[in-house]
């Protein structure tokens, strides 16, 4: 690559910014002194020779050597990507890292987010033409590959997280196999924390694998004597005895999820305000995915000072989801405290369900949460379960998602792509045969396969939408009842964030605000009377008075913008019934039968739901606006806890079911049970009414 063919080339000594020739800016020079001091910029010279010698590399290092930060910007300063024509993709298995991480990358380059570096997730693209450098959720690049097979627009791809082994990583790695070969321009930087490298390594046809040394201290592990009984609570109490008791320096505290996270920051900021004078300030900041990124970016600030000179220095406590794990490092951390506990998904092929239950992580976490506390210091990680049972009950590392995936939508995917060979593609673990058949059959039920596995015309336009196949079929079916117009606003608002808030000391209040949006048998048509309702009410005074998530709704909002711009580009009308004709939720009702049929309960005579076809006992979510116990229901999500959750439920009819989806009603091998009965009579009056018609 000579220096004449256009590609700006620049290193640390450059004075004047390359992108906008003005001087470098005094921001720039103090992250830059900053940078220098990574680990990962040691090995800056030898990491571009390697690239420019091999196709692949993979790159381990321990979390916060500069991984994320500084080796796209090596590849961007050493002139591979061409401007307007090619960029270097970095991608990260979560949102809030590839937006946050590329707001901090573009500070770094001195440049605008948006302009020469940017991101995209689903529903968001902040890029321009410009862009030289752009960080992605892995999803998104895989959905990219669909309209770009070769991904051409790409001159070095950076997977990063990769030993998270996401789904869409796992799938990413298995396509860039196939398209290396045919792309000899391209490069491939696969990065890991110090997990997994050398199985990266084979796969790739012994790539050469580069080690990045942290630089970490000793981390002191405790453990409790017993388990506790309540991991929040004792998260709470641990965090707020290192504050009273320890030396200076960070908490990071590890939670599940944001109800449970918004809570205890509740708490502990509660608690410290009643703490004597002697004890410093303790500033709390939350940390997840549905946060919005101003807050997302406070947990950077500064711990506050003392409240006197001289004398106790604050300290802040971030209390975090699993993405502090090894996806963002906050400097000055140096006490973990780790329940031991994640969000994770589970999928049972059997009853064809996936959810995201809490449960216990893996060794390899534990450790890699311990390690966040060594970044700066010797640092203490508290784990909140015994040594025994961090060495008996953990699994040493945590399984690859696509061993615990619907398949569904990556079937999909692949077979846009033309790989039709699902069982011989070269994944890095291959998902169960079972979880593959699982998935061709639900797209086959849905007319996206035809009966040989080739995708049909409906299949096509199914993988054009960015959502789950059941929820693009959704809009596809929905023109034909006339009702796109409401589809395309339910399907905005279950892609967000849960719209209706419900803090736990108004719950009643919240509930009773719910209440005025509530249609009896359908809480998708609640849902639908909730963004109505913001459409024309929608001040940020109206959203808090009736307890709707603001940020939620805009989202939804503009989700629906840009599914509305993908149903045009398909042809798909626009349509609405009157909305005050009887039909207009009924409609609604319909479609969403056309296309949920797979995901239906049916009440027994002894008062509980059996799941259909796959007889999973199961009770209607108690937030559930549908009444009485109507005898067929659809639902949108199954949650695991101590019982079997149906949520987000719409009831529905046996007629509708056997005449919109006969093929998956087929009666001819239909497990016994209870609904059989109903629907062989459905079918009587399916056929009486054919013949009635005929006459
Ligand atoms: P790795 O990918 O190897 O884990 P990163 O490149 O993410 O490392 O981080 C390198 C350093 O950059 C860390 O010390 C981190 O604290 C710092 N850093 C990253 N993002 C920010 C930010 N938004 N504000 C301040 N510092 C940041
Ligand atoms: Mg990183």
């Amino acid at each position: 690559r000579s220096p004449s063919d256009g590609n700006i080339r620049y290193d640390s000594t450059t004075k004047t910014n390359p992108w906008s020739s003005l001087p470098f800016s005094q921001r720039y020079h103090d992250i830059l002194k900053k940078r220098l001091k990574l680990p990962v910029y040691l090995f800056r010279e030898n990491l571009l020779k390697t690239v420019n010698a091999n196709q692949v590399i993979v790159v381990e290092g321990e979390t916060g050597s500069g991984k994320t930060t500084q080796i796209p910007q090596f590849l961007v300063e050493d002139g591979i990507p061409t401007m307007g024509k090619t960029c270097v993709a970095c991608t990260q298995p979560r949102r809030v890292a590839a937006t946050s991480i590329a707001a901090r990358v573009a500070d770094e380059m001195d440049v605008e987010l948006g302009g020469e570096v940017g991101y995209t997730i689903r529903f968001e693209d902040v890029t321009s033409n410009n862009t030289v450098l752009k960080f992605m959720t892995d999803g998104m690049l895989l959905r990219e590959a669909m309209s770009d097979p070769l991904l051409s627009r790409y001159a070095a791809i950076c997977l990063d997280e990769a030993h998270e082994r996401t789904l869409a990583t796992d799938v990413l790695m298995g396509l860039l196999q196939e398209i290396l070969p045919k792309r000899p321009d391209l490069k491939l930087i696969v990065m890991s924390a110090t997990l997994d490298a050398e199985k990266f390594q084979n796969y790739f046809k012994k790539a050469p694998l580069m080690k990045v040394p942290g630089r970490t201290h000793p981390v002191e592990i405790f453990y409790t004597q017993a388990p506790e009984r309540n991991y929040v609570e004792a998260a709470v109490r641990t965090a707020l005895q290192i504050h009273q008791c320890e030396g200076p320096g960070d908490i990071l505290v590890f939670l599940t999820g944001e109800a449970e996270i918004e809570e205890s920051c509740k708490q502990m900021r509660e608690t410290a305000a009643s703490f004597p004078s002697n004890v410093g300030e303790l500033v709390v900041y939350p940390l997840y995915s549905s946060l919005p990124p101003a807050a997302q970016k406070k947990i950077f600030n500064a711990a506050p000072p003392a409240k006197v000179a001289g004398g106790v220095p604050g300290r802040k406590v971030v209390v975090s989801t699993n993405i502090a794990e090894t996806s963002l490092t906050i400097d000055g951390i140096v006490y973990v405290v780790d329940p031991g506990f994640s969000k994770q998904k589970i999928f049972n092929p059997r009853a064809r369900v996936e959810s995201l239950l809490v449960s216990p992580i893996s060794q390899a976490s534990a450790k890699q949460r311990a390690g966040r506390a060594g970044r700066t210091q010797p640092g203490k990680c508290f784990r909140l379960y015994t040594e025994i049972s961090f060495k008996n009950d953990l699994q040493s590392t945590t399984y690859p998602e696509i061993l615990r995936s619907k398949m569904s939508s990556v079937v999909l995917t692949l077979k846009k792509l033309q790989i039709d060979d699902l069982v011989h593609f070269d994944f890095l673990d291959p998902p169960a045969p079972e979880t593959l058949m699982r998935a061709l059959e639900l797209l086959n039920y849905h007319g996206a396969l035809d009966d040989e596995g080739d995708m049909t015309d409906i299949g096509y336009k199914m993988a054009e939408m960015p959502l789950d196949p059941q929820l693009a079929k959704l809009l596809l079916v929905a023109p034909e009842y006339n009702c796109s117009n409401e589809i395309l606003s339910i399907v905005a608002c279950l892609s967000v964030p849960g719209v209706f808030m419900r803090p736990k000391e108004q719950a009643k209040l919240a509930d009773e605000a719910k209440a005025q949006f509530a249609v009896q048998d359908s809480d998708h048509c609640t849902l639908l009377n909730a963004y109505n309702a913001y459409l024309h009410e929608g001040t940020s005074q109206w959203c808090w008075d009736n307890f709707i998530n603001e940020r939620s709704m805009s989202s939804a909002d503009n989700v629906r913008k840009q599914l509305v711009r993908i149903m045009k580009k398909l042809d798909l009308p626009l349509n609405s019934n009157d909305s005050k004709s009887p039909s207009y939720y009924t409609a609604v009702r319909q479609a969403l039968t056309s296309a949920m049929f797979m995901q239906v309960a049916y009440l027994q005579r002894a008062g509980t739901y059996l799941t259909i076809k796959d007889n999973q006992n199961v009770m209607l979510h108690p937030s559930t606006d549908v009444q009485g116990k109507p005898q067929w229901v659809m639902y949108e999500e199954f949650v695991l806890t101590s019982k079997n959750y149906i949520r987000t439920c719409t009831t529905t009819q046996v007629d509708w079911l056997v005449s919109c989806a006969p093929h998956y009603y087929d009666l001819s091998n239909f497990p016994e049970c209870e609904a059989k009965g109903e629907l062989e009579l459905a079918y009587r009056r399916l056929a009486h009414r054919a013949v009635g018609g005929k006459k």
